[in-house]
């Protein structure tokens, strides 16, 4: 498969098997591979190695459509992405097939997320022309969570009726009832999964991760999330450092990170906190890291103060402010479960109403 992700390979089989609309939706956790399995599912519906009709298997790889979608110039695929996905899908760079989504940016440094309506435009007159080899033409885009209201209402006429032999594979990383119902209801759903943990680290380790198990559980089991996470900073020393770090207050070392994940990481930090002080299994650290003691209703009062500001995390905050706030708030957190005597027994979940 494109990609070389292994864990979308039963996913891949079961959707060219299974009779497909004409329109897919591939939903699933970040991080997962809905852009890889999109585009291994368009080489299959264009490959020229398979049957005309609907292929049930994944493209051959070796034929002209299949080069030439994996060469980028394949002249009945368009891949619609955003600026600011493209080199963390390694599809960006030079591609100039790939339909820059953000036709109208005043600022090249600041690459858009956002699906504008000029870009949706131009999948309609695509899909509206005929094959250029004959078999299909394929849309993908992604993600489709950046569609706007006006970009999303100028692509519903074409996923309800896609002209001739056009079909539209839409991706996104958020749950379906998130999107507009106008777009999910004229869309087969297809969900995807996390892939099993021990298959993603041994990818992870194929990508050169170090340390790929702490990682894969630092990013709730997303093996791509790691890999972009890595790109901000993100190293396995640091990562069984953090409680440490928050605990004493220790900003610095954690400033490079961008709010987001930052954010990310002390609500991971804060949950398998609380679940330690439970008695149950951490989640996202290491078995042993965190200890019980602190005190469960000043956790809960820290995560409602980081849910509010992940809600808002994309807002232009003062940043540094931000974080010492939130830092300053984990450890008091934590440290007050440090002056609890040891033989205070922890408070059950179930005691605590939010
Ligand atoms: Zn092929």
């Amino acid at each position: 498969v494109i990609g070389g992700l292994p864990w979308i390979e039963p996913l891949l089989a079961r959707c060219l098997q299974a009779q497909q609309s004409h329109a897919l939706l591939l939903h699933g956790p970040q991080g997962v591979g809905q852009f890889e399995l999109a585009l291994s599912l368009a080489e299959a519906w264009l490959c020229e190695d398979a049957p005309v009709g609907s292929p049930s298997t994944p493209g051959c790889g070796v034929c002209t459509s299949c080069h030439l979608i994996r060469a980028r110039s394949h002249p009945d695929l368009l891949v619609l992405l955003p600026e600011f996905f493209q080199d963390s899908l390694g599809w960006g760079s030079g591609a100039a097939e790939v339909l820059d989504a953000a036709t109208d940016k005043p600022n090249k440094a600041k690459k858009s997320k956002e699906i504008k309506v000029e870009a949706v435009r131009a999948v309609v007159a695509f899909s509206q022309t005929t094959s250029a080899r004959g078999r299909a033409k394929v849309v993908v885009l992604h993600p489709v969570e950046q569609l706007n209201h006006i970009s999303a209402n100028a692509l519903l006429k074409t996923l309800e009726e896609p002209p001739g032999v056009a079909r539209l594979l839409l991706s996104c990383s958020c749950a379906p009832d998130h999107l507009l119902p106008t777009i999910r209801s004229r869309c087969q759903a297809v969900s995807m999964a996390l892939p099993p943990t021990e298959m993603a680290a041994v990818w992870l380790q194929q990508q050169g991760v170090e340390d790929a198990q702490i990682l894969l559980a630092a990013s709730g089991g997303q093996p791509q999330e790691v890999l972009a996470w890595i790109e901000q900073g993100l190293t396995a020393a640091l990562w069984v450092q953090l409680p440490q770090l928050v605990q004493q207050g220790d900003v610095q070392a954690l400033a490079a990170w961008p709010l987001p994940r930052l954010i990310d990481a002390l609500q991971k930090l804060c949950h398998d906190a609380a679940c330690v002080a439970v008695g149950a299994p951490s989640r996202y650290f290491p078995a042993g890291l965190l200890k019980p003691g602190p005190d469960l209703p000043t956790l809960m009062q820290w995560m409602r103060e980081l849910n509010r500001c992940a809600r808002h995390a994309e807002h232009p905050w003062n940043a540094a402010l931000m974080l010492a706030a939130l830092v300053q708030q984990g450890q008091h957190a934590l440290q007050m479960g440090a002056l609890l005597p040891a033989s205070m027994q922890p408070r059950s979940v179930d005691s605590f109403s939010p």
